[in-house]
């Protein structure tokens, strides 16, 4: 499948009827959420894979790596209306994705969530709840070894701290969120954020690895 083609099956799916502030429901744009699942696939991480999205809204993310070939998505979100929509966008994008009507909270999510290869996500950014990203970050690293997540542009030396010896930051993606004039405490009609998509890779504990491989010797 192409980018563009990817691109209008996402624009032309439905978003949240009534947002919610508090949990930051914005809808990820299509463009955004398709360049983030291209680059996911091109580098191996969608095709045949067990994806999850964490928060997963109206579905744009999870719904798109199902068309990308993921081998099976799950996708977490605490607003049961919300989840009545993306039921709905994945029947009208015809694939099947696996809804749960779940707080995403470490380590709670885990279980309901079991292994997966990868991780979408466009967490809320902490800018209503102090802190509401943290535990999206932390099941992240605990669901899959790699998560492609999106976050504010300027957040990643905290990202980078927080995430210290769990996981480290893989690659930066630039972008931008247009936000519609959503609530009533937003000034302009559209207004764009600076995103980054941010790749984040855990440290894998290989058993066999010599404690200092340098030493070796023969
Ligand atoms: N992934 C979607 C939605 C992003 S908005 C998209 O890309 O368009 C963030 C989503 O996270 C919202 O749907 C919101 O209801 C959900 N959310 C916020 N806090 C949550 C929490 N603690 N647990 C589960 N879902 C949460």
């Amino acid at each position: 499948m192409k980018l563009k083609h990817l691109e209008k099956l996402l624009e032309n799916l439905e978003g949240f009827s009534k947002p919610s502030p508090l949990l930051e429901q914005y809808r990820t744009p299509a463009p955004l959420a398709a360049r983030l699942l291209f680059h996911a696939a091109m580098r191996g991480d969608i095709e045949g894979k067990r994806v999850c999205d964490l928060g997963g809204g109206t579905g744009v993310l999870g719904i798109g790596a199902a068309l990308l070939g993921s081998r099976d998505v799950v996708a977490v979100e605490i607003d049961p209306d919300v989840l009545g929509i993306a039921r709905k966008n994945a029947r009208q994008a015809a694939v099947e994705i696996h809804l749960i009507e779940a707080e995403v909270k470490y380590p709670q999510v885990l279980p309901l969530v079991g292994a997966c290869d990868t991780v979408v996500m466009n967490p809320p950014f902490g800018a209503q709840q102090i802190h509401a990203d943290r535990p999206f970050i932390d099941a992240a690293l605990a669901i899959a070894p790699v998560t492609y997540g999106i976050f504010n542009a300027g957040s990643r030396s905290f990202i980078s701290s927080y995430i210290a010896g769990r996981a480290e930051i893989d690659e930066v993606i630039g972008g931008l969120l247009p936000i519609k004039r959503t609530f009533a405490f937003h000034r302009e009609e559209v207004r764009e954020i600076p995103v980054e998509i941010l790749v984040l890779r855990t440290k894998v504990q290989h058993e066999n690895q010599p404690a200092n491989p340098g030493e070796r010797g023969t």
